[in-house]
């Protein structure tokens, strides 16, 4: 798979603040889940922009003396994911350019689907391009727009890509916000002290101390300067299509996202919905930590099965997922998760996870949570559809090969993974979660892509 498909991320941005590069800093912090690949922030003291970016975690790159460097009352931040093949700091984010009207720099959350398209349109016409991610030809398309001031340069830009795109731009005097017309992403706007926080998720609101005002409309460009906020649209999007693994996975559960709502009480209700659709006699409910926590909460609550931590989660392990190679993922499930002996000893165990992508984990888990736990009986919950189709708007899954349910029978993958039982929840039962079902991408359950991709890309991209 080409790596530019596998971009998650996290954007954040301050204007009008004193320490802009320290809460932009705070901020990125809260939403390190969405990147650990490479961090940055490019600030705007009113006449000049400056950019400290690396490779890493938010506190490491960040030092005292990085952060001294970033002066000015705006500032724009980024947190990369990892993706196998393109570790590289030139893929690091904010990107920082000057063309004929000054400086601007861009932070990116999501992934475009006709960036490919439009690379090769440029480079024919002599662009010159310094990374290979998707979110430099959003700055060329504005740098070679044909229309006068910046924001009539936008507006055609975004009208010409496709696809997720949460954007925040800067120049050394504004910042501008655009969310794709299909709102794939979430952007919240909050205010603090006089200052504007634009964020990924509302839990860098509550590190910075910021108010929740209101998400970033799908289709709309938020101009923020000196004349306060302005708003435009731009989108003539039918529906929108949030990520509906935002509350499934990707988003912390202290957010509140799409239109303010709770990740943590979705997730819960995600797990009361597995207990009264398929639950099961059992003496112990336990997650798998820590994205499987609240579904297992609600599952207990719904089926008055005790809820305990029968996994113990090693904090200072990274994703097992986002390894590269297929031996070290192995070798983190085993290092990353332990059981508690005591809790699980001859005990009948519910086990709540959030998704399975290669069905690499549940195996280890149950045969864990047997071998080493002394489980008598091992009943595996899912509270998401099986994963059977690969996202191209924005979250990290492998290709379709690779996605245990998108070839396997849920009995087949109970078998392999060696449970007593397994069930997942359908589509329609996700589905009755969210207060507009209409409004949520659920490709990567039901492969009914949004988005048409240009036929181009298909060729590259396994989709079947
Ligand atoms: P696997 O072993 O490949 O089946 O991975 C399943 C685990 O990966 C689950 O515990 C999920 O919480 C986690 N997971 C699901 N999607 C992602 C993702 N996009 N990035 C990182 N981890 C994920």
């Amino acid at each position: 798979m080409i790596d530019k498909f596998h971009e998650e991320c996290g954007v954040l941005g301050v204007y009008n603040h004193s320490e802009a590069a320290n809460l932009a800093y705070l901020g990125l912090y809260a939403l390190q889940h969405r990147g650990q690949e490479g961090a940055g922030i490019c600030s705007s003291d009113g006449k000049q922009l400056h950019l400290e970016k690396g490779m890493g975690l938010v506190a490491d790159i960040f030092t005292e003396r990085r952060l001294q460097k970033l002066h000015g009352h705006m500032a724009v931040g980024h947190n990369r994911y990892s993706t196998a093949g393109s570790s590289a700091l030139k893929n690091v984010q904010p990107i920082l350019v000057n063309y004929s009207l000054g400086s601007l720099t861009i932070a990116h959350n999501g992934n475009l689907i006709n960036a490919s398209e439009i690379r090769k349109e440029l480079e024919e016409e002599g662009a010159i391009f310094q990374s290979n991610s998707d979110s430099e030809v959003i700055v060329h398309l504005i740098a070679h727009a044909k229309s006068g001031d910046l924001h009539e340069r936008i507006v055609e830009a975004v009208k010409r890509i496709s696809g997720a795109f949460s954007l925040i731009l800067m120049t050394e005097r504004e910042m501008i916000v655009v969310r794709d017309p299909y709102g794939f992403r979430p952007l919240s706007i909050g205010e603090h002290d006089g200052a504007w926080i634009i964020s990924s998720e509302t839990c860098a609101f509550d590190l910075v101390g910021a108010q929740y005002v209101r998400d970033v409309e799908p289709g709309e460009i938020l101009i923020i300067n000196e004349n306060g906020l302005q708003s435009l649209t731009f989108s003539n999007a039918q529906r929108q299509t949030h990520c509906i693994f935002e509350f499934i996975y990707f988003s912390r559960p202290d957010s509140n996202i799409f239109g303010n709502l709770s990740v943590n009480e979705i997730r819960k209700d995600l797990g009361r919905e597995l207990a009264r659709n398929y639950g099961v006699e059992a003496d112990l409910v336990i997650p798998v930590p820590d994205s499987g926590v609240p579904a297992a909460l609600g599952y207990a609550e719904a089926s008055g099965i005790p809820f305990d931590f029968g996994l113990v989660r090693n904090h200072y392990v990274g994703r097992t997922f986002i390894e590269p190679r297929q031996t070290i993922r192995h070798f983190g499930v085993k290092i990353k998760l332990n059981p508690v002996r005591k809790l699980l000893e001859g005990r009948r165990v519910v086990v709540v996870d959030d998704s399975i992508v290669r069905g690499t984990t549940s195996k280890k888990i149950v045969k864990m949570l047997k071998e080493s736990g002394g489980a008598k009986e091992v009943h595996m919950r899912i509270s998401s559809p099986p994963t059977i189709a690969p996202c191209y708007y924005g979250i990290d899954t492998p290709s379709k090969r690779e996605l245990i349910a998108s070839n396997h029978s849920i009995e087949e993958i109970k078998k392999y993974i060696t449970a007593d039982s397994m069930a997942y929840l359908n589509t329609e039962n996700l589905l009755s979660v969210v207060p507009n079902p209409d409004d949520y991408c659920t490709a990567c359950f039901d492969n009914q892509y949004p988005l048409r991709f240009p036929l181009q890309q298909l060729n590259q991209m396994s989709l079947f």
